[in-house]
């Protein structure tokens, strides 16, 4: 649990143009688990929607901070061909200096077979895969058939599952594609069954696109259910375009979902950018979860400041509700 937001001395008084932090005590709800872990894609999936370049010092301090923070789970970045995602060309340097961290899970994306060789290569004992649940984006993404894409993701699990590594697979447009409206239900479940079939211990239903209601989630996790593929084995990963990344991720909760994935600062969603379609925001996820007496292991106030500080580095405010309204009251910021 984390400690209250502690005002430094005047905070808060009259006249000083500063309010106090209010932090209520937690009021738990029926039907949410006890404990959640928090998957942090904010270094991988947040950078690499970031529009501009970050130095990989700047990369090493946030997974440090992230997981002083708390975090027991960051994905670090991506193995995909650096052409393809500038942001994260210098995975190999990032990886290789990265400082043993006992206990902590440091997933790396892998598009391909060459991917995971270098990951392999690099030492990286756990992988995630790229999956899709419509044609359309598996060509967009990775430039296959979604039969094609999984046919070589099969090849990396069955090579990874050699290895002791685990993997998990992310199935992206679980509720709308860009190009194909609304997605069935059965389209992410015959993924699903063949991410499971290959391997994956893990998969996470991504709403790329967030437009997702919560009615659509718990749709989606009881036909996935009904298709032998439990909430245990499932994660989920909210886009806020449309506000509802937190209402869909507390309706998977309540529908037996206990991993959530997340960005720190709301990292990915930029203001500015035309497209301000961010994954939800870490720091939102642990006010909500915190306040529902929600155990994560994170330290909600350590991580808002790493936020503010990337904030800083990367120039522009970070969209999460929750880091602006901390910072409001951090020592330190006006
Ligand atoms: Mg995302």
């Amino acid at each position: 649990m984390t400690e209250p937001v502690a005002p430094s001395p005047g905070e808060g008084a009259p006249g000083t143009g500063r309010r106090a932090a209010v932090r209520c005590a937690p009021v738990g709800l029926a039907g949410l688990p006890e404990r959640v872990t928090v998957y942090e894609v904010g270094p991988r999936d947040g950078l690499q929607n970031e529009p501009g370049l970050v130095s990989v010092e700047t990369k090493l301090e946030l997974i440090e901070r992230l997981v002083a923070a708390g975090l027991g789970v960051v994905e670090v970045t991506s193995l995909a061909r650096p052409e393809a995602v500038p942001q994260l060309a210098d995975a190999e340097e990032l990886i290789s200096r990265l400082p043993p961290m006992p206990g902590v899970r440091q997933p790396v994306l892998v598009p391909n077979l060459r991917g995971f060789e270098r990951a392999v290569a690099l030492g990286v004992r756990e992988v995630s895969l790229p999956a899709s649940a419509t044609e359309s984006f598996a060509r967009a993404n990775l430039g296959r058939s979604r039969s094609e894409s999984l046919a070589a993701f099969a090849q990396v699990a069955r090579r990874a599952g050699e290895r002791g590594m685990a993997v998990r697979g992310y199935i992206s447009m679980c509720f709308g594609d860009p190009w194909e409206g609304e997605v069935d239900p059965d389209e992410v479940v015959a993924v699903a069954h063949e991410l499971l079939a290959m391997g994956c211990r893990e998969l996470s239903l991504g709403d790329t696109i967030g437009v997702a209601t919560p009615g659509a989630v718990r749709r989606l996790i009881e036909v996935l259910g009904g298709a032998g593929v439990a909430p245990s084995q499932l994660a989920v990963h909210f886009h806020d375009t449309y506000g509802q990344a937190l209402a869909n991720t507390l309706e998977a909760l309540r529908s037996g979902v206990t991993t959530v994935d997340a960005s720190a600062g709301g990292l990915g969603g930029c203001p500015f950018a035309k497209s301000a379609s961010g994954n939800l925001a870490t720091e939102d996820l642990l006010w909500a979860l915190d306040g529902l007496g929600v155990w994560t292991g994170v330290d909600l106030v350590a991580l808002a400041q790493t936020s503010l500080w990337l904030a800083g580095q990367l120039g522009r405010p970070s969209p999460s509700r929750t880091v602006q309204a901390l910072a409001r009251q951090l020592p330190g910021r006006a």
